[in-house]
């Protein structure tokens, strides 16, 4: 199976048309050109900043905009980011992923965030943020902190995508991925069904996530978590069966990303999980909470795990000699080498 960048709706639709097995079994294939078979990646998701958020998108119980039970927090201390990294590491992930609720990182924030990826990279896990829009210089200050994957997702389609967010464009989605791209950082980058979009705009979203120059090494594929107080609380939901046929289209439009079965998780019984790992899934979040919304725990994925005969990837960095009193050191240090002064932990919630 070669490597495209230039896939049509047409083709992708085809795809989707196939009969179920015929999709499943030429997904499974193709994971296993490119892929070891049954072997799962895990990463946890810690959200460092919650909720305040000044975007509106209409799924997201974080936005300032919509009533929900989310409770604001400022930006979490960098010993607490590395409390719960130590117990992600214990419990087995290999990537911890630390997102905040921002438009985009402002400057005061870096001296923290970049503390965090050198705490999180001495543990010996691979770095994740997901932190809003990043302009170059800022991706290139992550990136040589160590900050290994970027999260910025692209949702749905280009068609679809103003029906869900106003408050930032498409292409400064797609402007943030390639300064993240330039700056050596590998992508994380998917979307969310179960927004009321057509399959049209699934195809859509697969065409435009696979047609970039280069594939996202990461793809999430959320189903929506529909929560009180949103927007999208009551729209329809999704077929399971579609949602499978998704993953395996993901799998077949970009052979070596890692397709990731994210938010929505805890509405998915083990036997749909069961095809998608089938369809090409090879990653999962894993632990309690994913950023504000519910994620099984972590022994039922491990039992789960065990059932399928699925192995978990291993730890793929040896931990730094950074001790956590070194790192804190230089967060202080950064913090009072910044232009204006401020408390070691601000409220960074807006
Ligand atoms: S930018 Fe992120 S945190 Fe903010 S509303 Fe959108 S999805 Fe939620």
């Amino acid at each position: 199976m070669e490597i495209r960048h230039n896939w049509t709706a047409q083709e992708v639709q085809a795809l989707f048309d196939k009969p179920f097995m015929d999709l499943l079994f030429d997904a499974q294939q193709v994971h296993r050109e490119y892929h070891p078979a049954n072997q799962v990646q895990v990463s946890t998701l810690l959200s460092i900043k919650t909720g305040a958020c000044p975007e509106d998108c209409k799924y997201c119980p974080q936005s300032a905009r919509y009533r929900t039970d989310v409770e604001k927090e400022r930006l979490m201390e960098v010993e607490r980011v590395l409390e719960a990294a130590e117990k992600a590491k214990a419990s087995g992930a290999t990537r911890f992923c630390m997102g905040a609720a921002w438009k985009n990182p402002k400057q005061r924030d870096m001296p923290y965030l970049l503390g965090m990826i050198q705490g999180v990279k001495g543990l010996g896990l691979e770095t994740c943020m997901t932190l809003g829009m990043l302009d170059a210089e800022q991706a290139k200050t992550l990136s040589e902190a160590g900050l290994d994957y970027y999260n910025h997702n692209l949702d749905t389609s280009p068609e679809f995508y103003g029906n869900i967010i106003t408050t930032r464009t498409y292409q400064e989605r797609l402007d943030t991925l390639s300064n993240v791209r330039d700056a050596g950082m590998k992508v994380c980058s998917g979307g969310i069904i179960g927004l009321g979009e057509s399959a049209r705009d699934r195809a859509g979203l697969l065409v435009e996530l696979a047609n970039m120059p280069a594939h996202p090494e990461s793809v999430p594929i959320n189903m929506l978590v529909k929560v009180k107080g949103t927007p999208l609380e009551n729209v329809d939901d999704v077929d399971p069966f579609d949602f499978v046929r998704i993953i395996a289209v993901a799998r077949i439009m970009m052979p070596k990303s890692a397709v990731r079965l994210s938010a929505g998780r805890e509405d998915m019984n083990e036997q749909m999980q069961t095809l998608c790992f089938m369809a090409g899934a090879n990653s999962i979040f894993y632990g309690c909470k994913l950023l504000t919304t519910p994620n099984p725990d972590e022994d039922a994925d491990m039992q789960l795990f065990k059932k399928l005969g699925i192995n978990r990837e291993a730890v793929s960095q040896k931990p730094d000699q950074v001790t956590e009193h070194d790192l804190l050191e230089q967060v202080a240090e950064r913090v009072a080498s910044r232009p204006q002064e401020g408390d070691l932990f601000y409220d960074a919630s807006v």
